[in-house]
């Protein structure tokens, strides 16, 4: 789907829903200190998704930080399977990585991925990107595997144990989670439905390895539900897929779940704490 049937689709959701929706996870979870959306689209070039939205957002829906990651329009073009690189989408590219990790720098509530390319820059990731958003569609333009630049920047990011989002084709995912081999943890969003599909992911126990993680935006709450009852609370991340996603109407999705409010902390907030080293490992602390 493009971004603009997308932006259709989505029903922006009212400041009632929003209210009702807080309300509802203070009810749940009363001691709460934080949310964290941990997969949002930011951006101010091919698609205008500046800070100031993402954050009217956050405010509305009660959560109290982001992980940013660039629009993919701003990356290469995804329309054009043949896409050849120039100087104008190496700059684009550039700037929209370096807009989030700015905004990073200058504020406590936002976290940066840097949203990886074929020019694989592996010195870019020393500069404080919290993890690596490694996206790509089965009609879109082709990731180059092969590339011996491909394979040092992957060693920087074991280096740096640095996150990576993975969205690919299902034999990509399997392809890429097998060479990774556990050197890093890797997240797969939308709990699997754009990397071949939730089931076919869990027939071939991609999630039994303690190290693949996943996000549950755009989930179905019957596909989290499994999840956590298989593999518990440990490995699974809240987020909303901003724009293609309402972070208020995702939230309340893992709010109207029966769970216990230690399972729902960690998933909205301590297990990527931890994935980003922002918290120890084994720590429980309130987040
Ligand atoms: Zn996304």
């Amino acid at each position: 789907m493009t971004f603009a049937g997308l932006q259709m689709r989505r029903r922006k959701p009212t400041k009632d829903m929003a209210q009702r929706c807080i309300r509802t996870f203070y009810e749940v979870v009363p001691k709460i200190m934080k949310i964290i959306d941990s997969h949002m689209h930011c951006g101010n070039q091919n698609v205008r998704l500046p800070f100031e939205t993402v954050q009217g957002y956050l405010r509305e829906d009660g959560i109290d930080g982001a992980c940013l990651f660039a629009p993919v329009e701003d990356i290469y073009d995804r329309y054009d399977y043949h896409f050849q690189d120039s100087l104008a989408w190496i700059n684009c590219r550039q700037k929209a990585n370096e807009y989030l990790l700015n905004l990073q720098q200058s504020r406590t509530d936002v976290f940066a991925y840097y949203f990886v390319w074929n020019d694989f820059k592996k010195k870019e990731l020393k500069k404080g990107y919290k993890g690596v958003k490694w996206h790509r569609h089965e009609d879109e333009p082709v990731y180059h595997y092969d590339d011996p630049l491909c394979e040092a920047f992957l060693q920087e990011v074991y280096d740096l144990q640095l996150p990576v989002l993975l969205e690919e084709s299902f034999e990509n995912t399997c392809y890429l989670i097998k060479r990774i081999n556990g050197r890093t943890p890797v997240i797969i969003p939308h709990l699997g439905m754009l990397n071949g599909g939730f089931e076919a992911l869990f027939r071939s126990g991609v999630w039994d390895d303690e190290t693949i993680y996943a996000d549950t935006a755009l989930a179905s709450s019957w596909e989290i539900s499994r999840f956590l009852e298989k593999y518990g609370s440990g490995r699974l991340l809240f987020g909303s897929d901003f724009p293609f996603g309402s972070p208020g109407q995702e939230l309340q999705k893992l709010t109207r779940l029966t769970i216990g409010s230690e399972d729902l902390e960690s998933v909205v907030c301590r297990n990527f704490l931890r994935l980003i080293k922002a918290i120890p490992r084994q720590d429980h602390p309130a987040c």
